[in-house]
């Protein structure tokens, strides 16, 4: 249930009502937005009288939210959430470019990497430590080894770094990670989930390889339930009949997610393609349908690549991509979303 406050509401009546839900076991979340603010509602809310809050002088509105999701609901927190990590700033009209190989493998590859993606305008570096590998003889990623090596590409670079994590006993390493991400197939790991709801860092959601939208939107509902309320949402492709790519790239997923969410969405065409010939277009394409961001694969030797070679682009197919991506960026606002 949200319930929708007039303009400069009294403070005591506010105060009483806030008092008064809390006392019936409702959580209230208050959203001061750019023209209401709104109280959502969290708990049992079926023997609430709508009629008796709807006619308390403070109360423009009130109305039931359909939807399992609350905090996520975009009916909730009527603006965009914007999450600001070092420079970048994610969600609210922003492009934010995420790059980096899939597994840090050396000092020397990350380093590099780093600083050419740099170079091309990414704002935050991404790579592996801990690798979910379809196969258990895979290489695994370097784990403590890796993290401390993407410590150090920030420290020289300057750029906050996004890994995944896969079980919650890895968390007492991540004092550095500035995103820790979830990764598709945990991303109904609810136990990892409601322990990440206490964590104070932003938390980048991969999409379950068959997960739906409400699916999706119900995990970062249990991040966000435990407190923690910077989610964001990311489609990685999904699993279809059409087997010429890795996954199918699910472009819907942007203005669907945005419409039922405020939470930002990034899209990963590397993971969605599996290719790296297929990146650009679908980037572009992402970034058209109004992507908040993107989380690519650069690898500066791709076919010695430990994880993943044939997705990840060079550094310079990714500058070359970048620029066009500011343009693209560019006309779409122009036009809107509309
Ligand atoms: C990754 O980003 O390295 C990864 C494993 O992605 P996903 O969970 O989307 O497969
Ligand atoms: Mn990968």
């Amino acid at each position: 249930m949200i319930v929708i406050l007039k303009q400069n509401p009294d403070k005591s009546q506010l105060n009483n009502l806030v008092s008064w839900l809390n006392g019936k076991g409702i959580d209230v979340h208050p959203t001061v937005g750019s023209t209401q603010t709104i109280l959502g509602l969290v708990g049992d809310t079926t023997h609430l009288d709508i009629d008796l809050i709807s006619a308390l002088d403070i109360v423009e509105a009130v109305r039931r939210v359909q939807e399992p999701y609350k905090n996520a609901n975009r009916k909730f927190h009527p603006d965009d959430t914007v999450i600001k990590v070092g420079d970048a700033i994610i969600g609210g009209g922003n492009l934010t470019l995420i790059a980096g190989p899939c597994s840090v493998e050396s000092e020397e590859q990350i380093v590099d990497i780093a600083k050419k993606v740099k170079e091309s305008g990414a704002t935050i570096l991404r790579g592996g430590a801990f690798k979910p590998r379809t196969s258990p003889y895979s290489f695994q990623g370097m784990r403590g080894e890796g993290l401390r090596l993407l410590s150090l590409a920030k420290k020289l670079t300057g750029l906050p770094i996004v890994t995944e994590i896969m079980d919650i006993s890895q968390l007492e390493l991540f004092d550095d990670v500035d995103i820790i991400q979830v990764g598709a197939r945990n991303m109904q790991n609810f136990e990892l989930l409601k322990e990440l709801g206490k964590a104070n860092k932003p938390i980048l959601l991969k999409r379950g390889l068959s997960s739906t939208y409400e699916e999706l939107l119900m995990s970062a509902e249990y991040i966000m339930a435990g407190g923690n309320e910077q989610v964001i949402l990311c489609e990685r492709g999904i699993r279809t009949f059409e087997t010429y790519t890795r996954n199918t790239l699910d472009i819907s997923s942007i203005p669907v997610l945005k419409q039922l969410s405020h939470l930002p969405v990034v899209i990963d065409p590397s993971h969605s393609a599996g290719r790296a010939d297929l990146v650009p277009a679908l980037s572009c394409a992402a970034v058209a349908a109004g992507a908040d961001g993107l989380i690519i694969e650069v690898h500066n030797d791709p076919a010695h690549a430990l994880c993943d070679g044939p997705q990840s682009i060079r550094p310079e197919a990714f500058d070359k991509l970048a620029k066009k991506l500011w343009k693209v960026s560019e006309i779409t606002k122009l036009g809107g979303n509309d």
